[in-house]
């Protein structure tokens, strides 16, 4: 089996040591998703797995970080992962901590001994694309989650000593759902623990179903003032402790910060209210297209 799809990492496992785990989606449903489409899933062998390990560990440290690539390697069944976590101690058996993506259901499908094993064996860390605490939005995008069963999963996560980054999409409700996403994605997050808080500001890319909703017009984009006035929601509502992470390219504003910091998050505010008035629509739309344009 040969794998297509080039390997992606998220921007926080810059250094750490990466290691192919699948290709493809085990879901490939979201209207929005270009990342996974055309891609069959499939899976390393353990051989494969071993070969790949042996001929990358000298060039990092013995206590790396490790991060198994692919879109939701956590759908895997559990004899598989293990087997992965034991061929990774076997070669490399001082690394901090394995991390991977993993879809809701994904967690859904382990037990809590599981979650737990998993843990005690090294992976501490998972990236889960939570999107948005609006039901309707995850509706329209069939996310195939709601944000009860995200908070239902997450917090078994917290109870297995799983830390893990969620991401939430800025816009994924579309025009006029910028408010009561905002504030539905705060309360979502505030009843659960992320590490970090990931977002991307909502992007119709060519090709996807989405693209084709908006050609019916199914789906009218949020502006970018829209999305901003969404992110000030939601960080207004955000009262856990939690690092904010806003680099995304697609975002119409990076700000990193830790949500524990009253200061800075009031800079934050401050900042938002100052470029909200002071741009016109048209500024605050070429703000993320120059960015986009820059990235293809
Ligand atoms: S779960 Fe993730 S990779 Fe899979 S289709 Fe949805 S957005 Fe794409």
């Amino acid at each position: 089996m040969t794998f297509t799809e080039p390997a992606m990492r998220p921007p926080q496992e810059a250094s750490s040591l990466l290691l192919r785990a699948t290709q493809g989606c085990t879901y490939n449903k979201c209207q929005f998703c270009y990342v996974s489409r055309g891609y069959p899933f499939m899976a390393v062998t353990p051989m494969q797995l071993d070969a790949e390990v042996a001929s990358l560990q000298k060039r990092f440290p013995d206590n790396t970080a490790i991060y198994m690539t692919g879109s939701n390697p956590f759908a895997l069944p559990s004899d598989k992962l293990r087997t992965y976590l034991q061929i990774i101690a076997r070669r490399i058996p001082r690394f901090e901590r394995v991390s991977m993506q993993s879809r809701i259901a994904d967690i859904a499908g382990k037990s809590m001994e599981e979650l737990r094993e998993f843990c005690g064996m090294g992976l501490r860390h998972l990236y889960i694309g939570t999107e948005s605490g609006n039901d309707e939005a995850l509706r329209l995008m069939n996310k195939g989650q709601t944000a009860a069963q995200c908070v239902e999963q997450l917090l078994r996560l917290d109870e297995a000593g799983i830390t893990y980054t969620t991401f939430y999409i800025i816009g994924m409700g579309g025009q006029g759902a910028g408010k009561v996403s905002g504030e539905a994605t705060a309360r979502m997050f505030n009843q659960v623990h992320p590490k970090r808080i990931t977002t991307t500001g909502m992007t119709v890319f060519r090709h996807t179903p989405l693209s084709d909703m908006v050609a019916r017009g199914e789906f009218i984009e949020a502006s970018e003032r829209e999305k901003i006035e969404e992110l000030r929601t939601f960080l207004q509502n955000l009262t856990i402790d939690v690092f904010y992470d806003g680099i995304h390219y697609l975002n119409p504003l990076n700000y990193r910060f830790s949500n524990s910091d009253a200061q800075a998050k009031r800079l934050v505010l401050d900042d938002i209210d100052d470029v909200l008035r002071q741009s016109t629509d048209d500024e605050l739309e070429l703000m993320v297209s120059r960015r986009l344009k820059h990235s293809l």
